[in-house]
């Protein structure tokens, strides 16, 4: 059995905060807002992933309002949602995924960013895509106000 889902998850930037994507550190003038490390490319693609599940999105599983999951690393909750899938005989077959960002520059954060993505997904390196594109300057994201993310994944019967 095949399953498919789609994600896609966006942040504000603002003075102070740190800009993490793909459990990476990208040195950047402003961060990511939000409740938990507000690693869009993560977010997106764990909605991806419960999307393939029809298990709502990461919003139902780990509320804001939860202070337990304050500043919390994305990378762990990435891993949380692969145990559910793995609880429901699913693994991630690929994935493929877009960062759009103004600036600064991610194409040299993405090998880093795919490694850590595929050791949290269990796939080879082969299968996690993540392709950077800017805003051209237009919309939140080409203002410098936002970051987004997508994200598709193909997942298979283990
Ligand atoms: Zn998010």
């Amino acid at each position: 059995m095949f399953r498919i889902g789609i994600g896609h998850d966006t942040h504000r930037l603002v003075d102070g905060r740190p800009l993490i994507l793909g459990g990476v550190h990208v040195c950047a003038e402003r961060g990511a807002a939000g409740h938990s490390d507000a690693d869009a490319l993560s977010h997106a693609i764990a909605d991806a992933i419960l999307g393939a599940l029809s298990e709502g999105d990461l919003g139902v599983h780990f509320p804001d309002s939860d202070p337990q999951w304050k500043d919390v690393d994305s990378l762990d909750l990435l891993s949380r949602v692969m145990w559910l899938a793995h609880e429901r005989g699913l693994s991630v077959v690929n994935v493929d995924a877009t960062i759009l960002l103004e600036a600064p520059a991610i194409r040299p954060y993405v090998q880093s960013m795919r490694e850590r993505l595929a050791e949290v997904l269990g796939v080879d390196l082969a299968c996690v895509s993540v392709k950077a594109k800017t805003g051209e300057g237009l919309d939140a994201v080409g203002q410098g106000q936002a970051v987004t993310a997508q994200a598709a994944v193909l997942m298979a019967s283990v």
